[in-house]
């Protein structure tokens, strides 16, 4: 947990641990850097409003050393603040003042998603082979070196493969947003592309149906 504010803090602390998390917390970003570097954490809870960085930097510096899942705590209801941080990597968020029970919804919901990412089994589409329990993937045997997103967005188009996934879809899982802009899943789509070895305009196994959505495929 990372948060400035004691009273905040102590009461969220109090909470968490009788749902019996662990916690750990600090108040600065850059104790969180270090912190998250040093420990493998199941959730980040990021308070936006910390004395060092803003919220924004502190979750981009994190996210360039980590794919742990974040929920950020805001004290702004600004919805173009919020999209902007979900499109930078936040996996949820609250807004302040909020409730314990509240916070355990949240998480219980972000965990299950992470945890139910992890806990599939093996996909195989022409020589595109996905395993989601380790969260690894390989392609004609040479392992792929895939982000956390990429890996989610790959993950998810294979086990629907041989279907059009709409965008809406893949927004709901591979972001778990409802709402959002196209441009998210494009850029992915083409750091994906760029690590399958194929272009939009040469596909192999991602095609883009326009205006539909994504279609995964062995090539013909
Ligand atoms: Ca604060």
């Amino acid at each position: 947990m990372v948060e400035d504010d004691q009273v905040v803090r102590s009461a969220l602390i109090r909470y968490l641990s009788q749902e019996a998390h662990g916690v750990r917390s600090v108040g600065t970003a850059l104790e969180a850097l270090r912190e998250v570097a040093q420990h493998p954490f199941d959730v980040v809870i990021l308070d936006l409003g910390l004395p060092d960085l803003d919220g924004g930097e502190a979750l981009k510096m994190l996210r360039g050393i980590s794919d742990v899942p974040v929920i950020i705590a805001t004290a702004r209801d600004d919805e173009a603040e919020v999209v902007r941080l979900l499109n930078a990597g936040a996996d949820d968020y609250v807004t302040k003042p909020f409730s314990g029970e509240h916070l355990g919804a949240r998480m219980s919901a972000v965990l299950r998603r992470s945890r139910g990412r992890a806990a599939g089994d093996v996909l195989q589409v022409g020589g595109l082979r996905i395993d989601t329990r380790r969260r690894e993937a390989d392609l004609d045997g040479a392992p792929l070196n895939l982000t956390r997103r990429e890996f989610d967005l790959l993950a998810f188009l294979a086990s629907r493969a041989g279907g059009v996934v709409p965008r809406r879809e893949i927004l709901a899982e591979v972001w778990g947003q409802a709402y959002g802009d196209d441009q998210t899943i494009d850029v992915h789509l083409s750091w994906l592309r760029r690590k399958l070895g194929e272009t939009a305009r040469q596909p192999r196994y991602l095609h883009t149906v326009r205006g539909v959505g994504v279609r995964l495929e062995p090539p013909a």
